[in-house]
């Protein structure tokens, strides 16, 4: 950790000292944004407070230099590749050059003085893009009581499979529609078969659903035929972000054998807009997870003493929903999870680690979804099909209305913090879909 991670910095953003922000200053994350009504082509800025740092206006006003200067040239484009391609040290060698623009005895102030709006820009007045141009995404499945669950409802003999502990369990997922938070979500249709019929038929999904997950993003890649030991993992993670791995469980119920998911799926997947860097994450790492005395420890390709003590994150996700009937009547969302990164069966680097064990090469940019994060108790499930049991156990809205799956018109809103005493809070801003009606094909 270093100066960046000063509980005690002081801001002249004063939205950053917001007890309620996900953005103070020892968060920093990146994105794309674009001031809206304006002729700008998006660009990489920095979430502060309420505010969104334009890095290429404070680089063209000469105002980082080195390595710093270096990474932010990478931000005058409309997506953050370049800048991750950099690698994690030319991350952190801007972040330390920003810290020092925004801290209260710095630089900074006098110049937002002077160039005001063009340096740093409302949020609420920017429209902001997906951060990454995502080549391949892989989705894990790194929740034991998740996929405990979950096979207990579909194979209630056999719930767990004999290689869950042994190996990262994935499937490849698709990258083109993966959306920024923000973006309605159509509802799919497609082949489902109910226990009473003989053949499917085909329509609109009746068992929509969402997926509470985090996605980590690859820095660095690495060549093909060169795996990445669990040591050099993490420096391969240049961040993470919230993922909605949207799920049509009528869908996947009936194509899912022998291949796996495939258009219950990839109809769309959500990404919230700001990466979170692995830096402002140093200060929540955690414990990996502890496996019960049963069960077998980690091939050694997947096990290392780093890992095993700060290969996870203190990080919290809470799972929003808000039906159309409550957002006529004015009705707030309402909170139907809450969960704790902490339960995960495998580390983020042990996933990465896992992926190119093979030497599958990881290339800059692509998104590794960890899984939907359910802890152990029932408030902790991070889909609905986990909390309604597969729609026997609705759940009640305020209105009145009962939930089994989605709805048209609901929308779904993920929010993740990491939290510690004696470090200050950083949340990952939200991420948000509606639900809108099916097309006829
Ligand atoms: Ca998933």
């Amino acid at each position: 950790m270093n100066e960046t991670h000063d509980p005690h910095l002081e801001c002249w953003v004063r939205s950053a000292h917001a007890a309620d922000t996900d953005f103070p200053i020892q968060n920093l994350p990146f994105g794309i944004f674009r001031r809206s009504h304006s002729d700008d082509e998006p660009r990489a800025g920095v979430a502060i407070g309420d505010q969104i740092l334009d890095v290429t206006t404070w680089l063209s006003e000469g105002l980082f230099d080195g390595a710093a200067a270096e990474a932010a040239a990478r931000c005058a484009l409309p997506t953050l590749n370049a800048l991750m391609a950099l690698g994690n040290e030319a991350a952190s060698s801007l972040r330390r050059g920003i810290v020092g623009l925004l801290r209260s005895d710095g630089i900074g102030y006098e110049n937002f003085k002077r160039l005001g709006d063009a340096c740093l820009t409302p949020m609420k007045g920017a429209q902001l893009y997906a951060p990454v141009q995502i080549g391949d995404y892989t989705d894990f499945y790194a929740s034991v009581y998740h996929a405990t669950n979950v096979g207990s409802m579909f194979r209630p003999d056999n719930p767990l499979l004999p290689n869950y502990k042994f190996v990262p369990i994935g499937y490849h997922g698709r990258a083109s529609s993966i959306v920024v938070s923000g973006t309605d979500i159509v509802r799919p249709s497609g082949q489902t078969k109910d226990s009473k019929s003989e053949t499917p038929s085909f329509g609109s999904t009746r068992m929509l659903d969402y997926e509470s997950e985090l996605g980590i993003f690859v820095g660095r890649g690495n060549s093909l035929g060169a795996p990445i030991s669990i040591q050099r993992a993490p420096d391969h993670i240049f961040g993470f972000c919230l993922v909605n791995d949207w799920s049509a469980r009528d869908i996947q119920a009936w194509e899912y054998q022998p291949l796996g998911p495939f258009l219950a799926k990839n109809f769309a997947t959500s990404v919230s807009p700001w990466v979170i860097t692995s830096e402002a994450i140093e200060p929540f790492r955690a414990p990996a997870f502890v496996r019960p005395a049963a069960d077998p420890t980690p091939l050694s390709y997947l096990d290392a003493p780093t890992d095993r003590e700060k290969g996870s994150i203190q990080l919290f996700l809470e799972v929003w929903l808000q039906s159309g009937m409550m957002r006529e009547q004015n009705i707030p969302a309402t909170k139907l999870s809450r969960t704790a990164f902490g339960s995960m069966y495998w580390t983020p680097a042990q996933l990465l680690t896992h992926h190119a064990s093979n030497g599958c090469n990881l290339r800059t940019g692509d998104l590794l979804g960890s899984g939907t994060i359910s802890g152990e108790s029932k408030t902790e499930r991070g889909c609905l099909l986990e909390l309604t049991w597969k729609g026997a156990e609705p759940l009640l809205l305020p209105t009145g209305e009962e939930r089994r799956f989605l709805e048209d018109g609901d929308e779904v809103i993920m929010r993740g913090y990491c939290e510690r005493e004696g470090y200050a809070r950083i949340g990952f801003g939200d991420c948000g879909g509606m639900v809108l009606p099916s097309k006829e094909i």
